[in-house]
């Protein structure tokens, strides 16, 4: 179906031309006739299928000229995302006198608070600062007409709900509410239910599969070799531009300065960052100043950057909505793409919950020219030796050790490093720790000397697994005052 036959008016057809959009993505073949319509609705459709301009451009056409009061409200997760969705509606707006402007936290409010006092149509926020906003009476929602909520299971996944229903109370009963998700959890479908009127349900292409562009491939790898492996890839394989996805804002930091010291061109952004460089970093990746960006998971779903050649999850996430996220950052609007996800034998059973969701097993690649086995080269900070002395170093090495029916380091241990998952993981639990251990083939793991960082996250991570948190007293405070560790974390 063409765009024409969609009932968008010319200016917006115009927009849509001047934006080289030949036809509409499903999504925006479904929705836009029935959001025009004045229908409320649930649109569930995979990551990066066009859902933006899937709500952005009938709201536009139903707002028709400027007015004196907001208008149209979307709330997003995070602030890149809010910064996205309001570039599109001026970028679709182009040639109507609508105005809109961006609310988020991490900057200063006066320029919001400025924007709003010269009045505008459209307002696009993360619900933290609008409610902030809101409660100094600096923005008035009572002639809101259309609601959205983007990325809304994200939303709850953050634990924004409350505030959700906050800022809900504060608008008119009668109002269009749009609601678009990649997933569709319990609680969505309970949102829903609160707050829209026999909502139109679109769900496009199965909500739980990534876009079929998307070759993925897993690379089984010792938590402690995981930057050498990446630093291998980037020297064998072109992948720029490339986004690489860490746990947690301490590991991006520290990849980022791995990377940097190498000479590559990488920006990093997490909530730890000042919103002027988590903004420099995403502008100055889409402009091709930086070809690699790091990032956490609270920006997956913000991050709009077209031809990311490769998604690579140096770290996997804790679930699978979050790996069909990640990885749909890549293959946007339909172009081929790459990811990869580094896995250890910890991340067995997310691997599991990964591949049951997208309905398939992803192949287990390993590389014969890298070392699977023994220090990290850059540890010793021989990172740029071949490959045979680096393998001589690992018997004095103190990370790990294992006797037993074979050598230490035999190569056939190397290349099945996952042999025995289970057993590795206790045993490595142990070790770090100060214990030896020994699993049900006889073998006996351990360490010698000092803990050394790598086993420090490790221990943490498995804490995280065990208690949901690595620091569980802490986790009972943010419950507490009402915030999740999540978002200390990310
Ligand atoms: P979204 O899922 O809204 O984040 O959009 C993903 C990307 O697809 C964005 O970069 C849009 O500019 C692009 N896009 C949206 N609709 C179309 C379309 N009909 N044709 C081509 N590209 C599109």
């Amino acid at each position: 179906m063409p765009f024409t036959e969609l009932g968008l008016n010319p200016d917006l057809r115009r927009a849509l031309a001047a934006s080289e959009y030949q036809r509409p993505t499903p999504i925006q073949s479904e929705a836009i006739p029935v959001i025009l319509e004045g229908r409320d609705v649930v649109g569930a459709a995979q990551t990066g299928t066009g859902k933006t301009a899937a709500f952005v451009l009938p709201i536009l056409q139903r707002l028709g000229s400027p007015g004196s009061k907001v208008r149209a409200l979307v709330l997003t997760p995070t602030r890149e995302l809010a910064v996205q969705v309001e570039s599109a509606a001026r970028k679709y707006g182009r040639f109507l006198k609508l105005r809109s402007t961006a609310i988020y936290g991490g900057v200063s409010q006066r320029p919001q608070e400025e924007a709003l006092k010269r009045g505008v149509d459209i307002v696009v926020a993360t619900p933290g600062r609008l409610l902030d906003l809101l409660n100094q009476r600096l923005v008035n929602l009572a002639g809101v007409e259309i609601l959205t909520l983007d990325e809304a299971d994200r939303m709850l996944d953050m634990g924004f709900l409350p505030d959700i229903r906050e800022v809900v109370r504060r608008l008119p009963v009668s109002r269009q509410t749009l609601l678009f998700t990649a997933t569709l959890p319990a609680e969505i479908q309970d949102l829903t239910r609160s707050i829209q009127t026999d909502p139109v349900s679109i769900e496009i292409g199965g909500h739980r599969t990534p876009v079929n562009a998307i070759e993925q491939r897993l690379f089984p790898v010792m938590p402690h070799l995981k930057n050498d492996l990446l630093l291998h890839l980037l020297e064998r394989e072109t992948m720029r531009p490339l986004l690489v996805f860490t746990r947690t804002k301490y590991g991006a930091d520290k990849l980022h300065g791995i990377l940097e010291r190498r000479r590559f061109k990488a920006a990093c952004i997490h909530s730890g960052r000042t919103q002027s460089q988590r903004q420099g970093a995403l502008d100055g990746f889409r402009k091709s100043e930086y070809d690699i960006l790091i990032a956490t998971d609270i920006v997956a779903r913000g991050i709009d950057v077209q031809n990311i050649s490769h998604v690579i999850n140096f770290d996997l996430p804790n679930n699978s909505d979050d790996y069909i996220h990640r990885i749909g950052r890549t293959a946007r609007a339909d172009k081929a793409g790459m990811a990869y996800s580094f896995v250890s034998p910890a991340d067995e059973s997310v691997v599991r919950s990964i591949e049951k969701a997208i309905c398939k097993k992803l192949s287990r690649i390993h590389l014969d020219d890298f070392v699977y086995d023994g220090p990290s080269a850059l540890k010793s900070g021989h990172a740029n030796l071949p490959t045979t002395q680096r393998s001589s170093e690992k018997v004095f090495d103190r990370s790990s050790f294992r006797f037993g029916g074979r050598s230490s380091g035999s190569d056939s241990a190397s290349r099945t490093p996952f042999r025995n998952a289970k057993a590795g993981r206790r045993g490595r639990a142990d070790a770090m720790q100060g214990r030896r251990t020994a699993d049900a083939s006889g073998w006996v793991e351990g360490t010698i000397g000092l803990q050394t960082e790598q086993e420090r996250m490790e221990l943490k991570q498995l804490q995280r697994r065990i208690f949901g948190s690595s620091f569980p007293q802490r986790k009972k405070r943010d419950r507490a005052s009402g915030s999740t560790s999540f978002r200390s974390r990310y």
